[in-house]
């Protein structure tokens, strides 16, 4: 039977809380289909002491329980025997490490097969841990409890882009996939509570309906993320769709000015 192509192995306490997610309808069909597999390490199974304990009190003064290294280590080392070595990347979810976002979610994609999740917990591990990992992931500037929720988050972030997980016409216009926000989307009914949608969408012109939406994904980001447009210049195509709306193009001066950051 042919392997897998994308193997995640995640390295936690508590992986009861990361599997009910992974167990949804949406991963069935990529992991029937042999497109992703999952595989769960308890941390416990790795530790030589009694109880099998995995963490201990902080070295000198300070509350709260710290990972130790040892058990994550080998955890580390078993989960790496059993993946191929050359395209796998072992990943340490931590609120110190890079944030994450969709740029960085494609180009592991692109680069690696193979993913090791570390979560950490309590007051968080041994500093000595980072020296055997590859890469330090944050979801966001704020605390949480423990490493399984951000390590599904990265997870799912990371299996939309799987190709065969999900339809790619899906995907493509998804809010930061091309530095924008996606444009506004709309269904049945027509009219609710006297907000219709907008005519154009049922004109049945697909290029005046493409125009439109590439319109309000800009009046979007420009809006709700200008930011975005630092690292993400106008289009030749965006560009002309502004020089053909004269108010539009007035909104824009400032981005159409603005230097690309270095
Ligand atoms: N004392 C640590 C600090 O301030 O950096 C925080 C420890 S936190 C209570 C416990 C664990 O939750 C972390 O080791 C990490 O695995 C996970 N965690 C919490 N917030 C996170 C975030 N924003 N991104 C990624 N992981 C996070």
């Amino acid at each position: 039977m042919e392997s897998p192509k994308y193997k995640f192995i995640f390295i936690s306490l508590f992986n009861d809380l990361i599997k009910p997610f992974l167990n949804h309808s949406v991963f069935k069909k990529p992991i029937k289909e042999r497109i992703i597999k999952f595989e769960f390490f308890n941390l416990r199974d790795f530790s030589d002491l009694k109880n099998s304990q995995i963490d201990d009190y902080q070295s000198g003064p300070g509350a709260g329980m710290v990972l130790m290294t040892p058990p994550i280590w080998r955890a580390i080392q078993e989960a790496k025997h059993k993946l191929e070595p050359k395209r796998t990347t072992v990943l340490l979810l931590t609120p110190q490490g890079r944030p994450w976002n969709q740029k960085l979610a494609q180009q592991f994609i692109n680069n690696y097969q193979n993913f090791i999740f570390i979560s950490g917990n309590y007051e968080g591990f041994d500093e000595r841990i980072r020296s055997f990992v590859d890469h330090e992931i944050s979801i966001g500037d704020y605390v949480l409890t423990s490493g399984e929720l951000p390590t599904l988050v990265i997870v799912n972030s990371l299996m939309r882009l799987i190709p065969g997980t999900i339809k790619k016409d899906s995907r493509e216009n998804d809010s930061f996939t091309n530095g924008r926000l996606d444009y506004p989307v709309y269904t049945r009914p027509k009219e609710f509570l006297k907000m219709s949608i907008p005519e154009v969408l049922v004109s049945g012109n697909h290029q005046i309906i493409k125009n439109w939406r590439i319109k309000q994904s800009l009046l979007k980001t420009l809006h709700c993320r200008p930011d975005l447009f630092q690292a993400n210049p106008l289009t030749s195509e965006e560009m002309k769709i502004l020089k053909n709306d004269q108010i539009l193009f007035e909104q824009f001066k400032k981005i159409i000015n603005q230097k690309p950051k270095d």
